[in-house]
């Protein structure tokens, strides 16, 4: 039987300031109070594994143990069928640039090249059949861990249209869309996409009847 969350103090394994507060909104209802590993000053760990669940859980168990208090972590990324699965948990590798000047930033447009290149490179009519995923992993400490997996399945869209979303999004059309996930609204996308999947099980398990 899984673990449940009490109503109480949960850790948000991430130092981004945009995923606490997407995540914490999301949670809200749930009668817990978020806290980021960031405000805590945990480490970030090294994001060794080679797939969404073995990243999620190292992210989690690490917060959760440092911070003596439950932790949720998430990991996303995008998959395309026609390259075995690729760029997957090296998603955001993928956008790393190092400018001749200037800090190293993420070019997301690079990124989203890579992959056109290669599906073109595998010649006309390939298929560009694509999945986002998310997987939610929850660490007590202690060491029990629960872990939900959230997919939205669509195609790889070229070129890359609409300015709404972030990262993928302009080339990621939803299955049953015309529009990209770049293009249609925020709270469209939130009610379809992995993250929302993932989150809905998790929420379910977690504090279903
Ligand atoms: P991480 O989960 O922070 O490791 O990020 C994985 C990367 O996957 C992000 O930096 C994005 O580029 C990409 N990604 C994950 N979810 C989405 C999404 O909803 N839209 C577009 N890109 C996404």
């Amino acid at each position: 039987m899984t673990r449940r969350l009490g109503r109480g103090k949960l850790v948000i394994a991430t130092h981004n300031a945009g995923k606490l507060k997407e995540i914490s909104a999301l949670l809200a209802p749930c009668g817990l109070e978020c806290i980021s590993a960031g405000a805590l000053g945990l480490p970030e760990p090294a994001e060794t594994g080679t797939t969404f669940v073995e990243n999620a859980l190292i992210k989690a168990r690490a917060a959760a143990e440092a911070s003596q208090l439950p932790a949720l972590a998430d990991d996303s990324g995008l998959s395309v069928a026609a390259l075995g699965g690729r760029p997957g948990v090296y998603t955001a590798d993928w956008a790393e640039r190092q400018w001749f000047e200037g800090p190293a930033g993420r070019d997301w447009y690079m990124a989203m090249g890579k992959v056109e290149g290669l599906l073109q490179g595998l010649g006309p009519g390939t298929d560009r059949a694509c999945w986002f995923s998310c997987v939610l992993a929850i660490a007590w400490p202690g060491g029990e861990t629960a872990v939900y997996e959230g997919r939205v399945d669509g195609q790889f869209t070229w070129p890359p249209r609409g300015l709404k979303g972030f990262g993928y999004d302009p080339v990621f059309t939803a299955d049953g869309l015309s529009e990209t996930f770049g293009e249609i609204d925020p709270e469209e996308k939130h009610r379809i996409s992995h993250r929302a999947d993932a989150f809905a099980k998790l929420v379910a398990a977690q504090f279903g009847g």
